[in-house]
């Protein structure tokens, strides 16, 4: 197998496209089980971790960009501003997997219970793409997620980063499993309150082939609170009962299986509890906003 040591994106792009099936490695915390455990031996690797601007994040003209190589450590490190993204980074493995794994890795494994994925759906994500001979293109996140562990990267590209429209409002990401940590999520949703679009964003992990929004949650949510008057004055109470037609909404749009960790059953009852409880915790946030 043959090893590449890139010192720049630049470097690395003109690897992959000399070599387009080398397979590139971040934190290899996904990609080094694949080799430890015997089901993947690629020809050759490119390892992108002296290629710096991969690890950088920048906000600009009201859109945020975060590098692929950035890590779940520095995330919540440098970016405390985004909870739910710091949340789903807390969530993940443990302190030595955050201290490798990046946000890169994770859309580039494209496992529906990825946790920073939901968030990235939340905040209507572009994946950033780049090759030595087409240059850059992004598309939005779930184009670029086609299934499980299927992404529309070509063979010759590599993943950038992701970039998002800053959006103003409170949210948070929730998952569960059988423990608090080193768990791979049962169900995970991310619920983003779009003060300024007055629309309330909710994404599902691990519960379909890939991350789900649960689009006629969003409607129903976004309608009620602006007949109701909540988007103008955030002491409206929003009525148990369309916070418990919002939770089944999001519970139905689930598509999840039995498996070993959990029965679809379960999962969409996960769905349901995270739904209620998230759309609580922002709906108290907006009473007193600690997001502006
Ligand atoms: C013990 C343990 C616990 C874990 N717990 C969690 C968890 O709680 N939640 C969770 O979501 N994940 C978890 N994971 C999985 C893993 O840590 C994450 O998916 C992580 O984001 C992978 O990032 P990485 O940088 O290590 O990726 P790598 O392993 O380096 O790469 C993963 C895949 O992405 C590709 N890739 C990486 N960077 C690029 C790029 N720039 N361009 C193109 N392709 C790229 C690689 O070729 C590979 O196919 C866990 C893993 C372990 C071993």
């Amino acid at each position: 197998m043959d090893v590449f040591l890139p010192r720049s994106l630049e470097e690395a792009l003109a690897m992959k496209a000399e070599r387009p099936e080398a397979v590139p490695l971040a934190g290899g915390t996904d990609l080094m089980v694949e080799l430890n455990f015997g089901r993947l031996r690629p020809p050759a690797i490119i390892d992108l971790t002296r290629a710096a601007e991969l690890a950088t994040h920048r906000q600009e003209d009201g859109h945020v960009f975060l590098g692929a190589g950035v890590t779940y450590a520095a995330i919540v490190n440098e970016l405390p501003g985004f909870k739910p993204l710091v949340q789903a980074s807390r969530s993940v493995g443990s302190p030595q997997i955050r201290h490798r794994g990046t946000v890169g890795g994770n859309l580039g494994t494209a496992s529906p219970a990825g946790d920073a994925l939901p968030v990235l759906a939340a905040y209507d994500a572009e994946v950033v793409l780049r090759s030595q001979a087409r240059g850059e293109r992004s598309m939005p996140w779930h184009a670029f997620l086609m299934g499980p562990k299927k992404t529309a990267i070509a063979p010759d590209e590599l993943i950038v980063g992701a970039r998002w429209a800053r959006i103003r409002g409170p949210g948070s990401f929730s998952k569960i499993g059988t423990r608090n940590a080193m768990v791979i999520a049962v169900a995970g949703l991310c619920l983003v309150i779009d003060e300024d679009h007055r629309r309330v964003n909710v994404a599902l992990g691990s519960v379909g082939p890939t991350i789900i929004r649960a689009t006629p949650a969003e409607e129903q949510i976004s309608s009620a609170m602006a007949s109701s008057g909540a988007w103008q004055d955030p002491s409206t109470a929003v009525s148990e009962q369309v916070i418990d037609e919002f939770a089944e909404l999001v519970a139905s749009a689930a598509r999840p299986l039995d498996d070993v960790r959990g029965t679809a059953a379960y999962r969409r009852h996960g769905c349901r509890v995270l739904a209620r409880r998230s759309l609580a915790w922002a709906l108290s946030e907006r009473r007193l906003p600690t997001w502006l």
